[in-house]
């Protein structure tokens, strides 16, 4: 019995169709303390100056920097301390002329006081202070709004929030935040073979790789799964488990894909949607299926994923990912693609006539081709990343540098 894909796509214009699919997000708002991980959806404006005020940006002493300007090692310039001010505190004083105020870093500048002179180049003499430098006006402070002005933009819209961006939003003392709603995502499996990783394993039976696996992938683009679980290769309990999760913005199953006997998915799309890619030319991953459904009041997109674990995360990656990413709001997902130029440790021979997907080990810089079937547990458990070769290439040299993907990105 032949698996029968009437059309093969190309992937470029698997990617193209993907593109196009419009996009609607959501946003919240949140704790800044949550947000590490989120993407931005606004952006954030400085609500302050900063710094808020001119202050000390090294320990030492404010000074009128024209009191310094004879000021050398061997001809120190004798100054009254007539303040001290660390950071917290504020100064009482104006400074006077032949005056110094000894001031902690981060602490206010006293009026009158232009400079700061490093305790380094200092020296204390009875309660007067030695300076054996000379400053500049503006040596040492920073004035304020001379990092970033009330008004301006911090962050764009968009951002990723990592640890210095939450120092960002901590800097402005910004409590609430208005990230993108993470998009929910439904993963299931099908077939009847699968059974849970606590059930006993019958002869016959297999036990399901790929909701965890792909659930965990759906987080790494900035996702919720909402739900993984696994179907059986019957119409209406994949009909049911596609319909019930109708607050899910994605589908994503894997298997039952082709167009073969018990394949049940493309018949469940066509029935309450559209299937709108039926096959790919890529290796490994011919058998997926994207599709639109349009029954409830929001079109959702589906990507029907091939059974072939290995093949269900190299799709993923290439075709859902982006898409994924997009959908999250993460800014710049197309140039986001993070690949690592790295040396073939030997020669690599494609097939003719679809693009391939190669998984590899990395070892000492070198992209290490895993040369197994594309069933291979054990592939999945060496990989580190894969590589493309398009379809016109045929031949890759030993040494020739590659643009490795990692399968996955935390
Ligand atoms: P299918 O695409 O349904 O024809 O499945 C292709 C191969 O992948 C078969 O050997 C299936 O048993 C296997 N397979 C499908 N789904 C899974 C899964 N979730 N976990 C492990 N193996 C699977
Ligand atoms: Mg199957």
């Amino acid at each position: 019995m032949g698996k029968e894909f009437l059309n093969l796509t190309d992937p470029d214009k698997v990617k193209d169709v993907i593109k196009n699919f419009a996009i609607i997000r959501k946003i919240e708002e949140i704790n800044f303390a949550e947000t590490y991980g989120r993407i931005l959806a606004e952006d954030v404006h400085a609500t302050i100056d900063l710094p808020p005020f001119n202050r000390a940006s090294m320990d030492g002493y404010a000074v009128k920097a024209k009191d310094t300007f004879i000021a050398t090692e061997d001809n120190p310039v004798l100054l009254n301390l007539s303040e001290v001010v660390k950071a917290g505190n504020i100064p009482k004083k104006r400074l006077m002329e032949g005056n110094c105020v000894e001031i902690g870093t981060g602490a206010p500048l006293p009026s009158g006081a232009d400079a700061v002179v490093m305790v380094e180049f200092t020296e204390t003499e009875e309660g007067n202070i030695k300076i054996y430098d000379a400053v500049a006006p503006g040596e040492n402070i920073a004035n304020r709004g001379s990092d970033i002005e009330k008004g301006n933009i911090l962050l764009r819209s968009g951002t990723l929030i990592t640890p210095d961006k939450i120092g960002v939003l901590s800097a402005i003392g910004m409590s609430l935040v208005t990230v993108f709603r993470k998009p929910r995502v439904a993963v299931i499996s099908t077939g009847n073979e699968l059974i849970k990783p606590n059930e006993d394993l019958k002869y016959g039976k297999a036990y399901d790789i790929n909701s965890e696996t792909i659930a965990s992938a759906v987080k790494s683009c900035g996702c919720i799964p909402i739900h993984s679980g696994i179907a059986k290769d019957d119409y209406n309990d994949l009909k049911a488990k596609i319909s019930q999760f109708s607050d899910a913005d994605i589908i994503i199953t894997s298997g039952g894909t082709s167009a073969g006997a018990g394949d049940v998915l493309n018949v469940v799309v066509e029935d309450i949607g559209e299937v709108l890619i039926h096959g790919i030319s890529v290796k490994p991953g011919k058998p997926t299926l994207i599709g639109i459904l349009t029954k409830g009041n929001i079109d959702k997109i589906i990507f029907g994923l091939p059974g072939n674990p290995v093949a269900a995360l190299v799709v993923f990656q290439v075709f859902a990912a982006p898409f994924l990413r997009r959908m999250a709001g993460i800014r710049g997902y197309k140039q986001r693609k993070e690949s690592i130029k790295l040396r073939l440790s030997r020669r690599y021979h494609s097939s003719r006539g679809r693009s391939q997907y190669v998984l590899i080990k990395i070892r000492e810089d070198q992209a290490y081709p895993i040369l197994k079937d594309s069933g291979a547990i054990t592939a999945l458990a060496e990989a580190d990343g894969y590589f493309e070769v398009p379809k016109n290439v045929e031949i890759i040299e030993k040494g020739d540098k590659i643009d490795v993907i990692p399968l996955s990105r935390l």
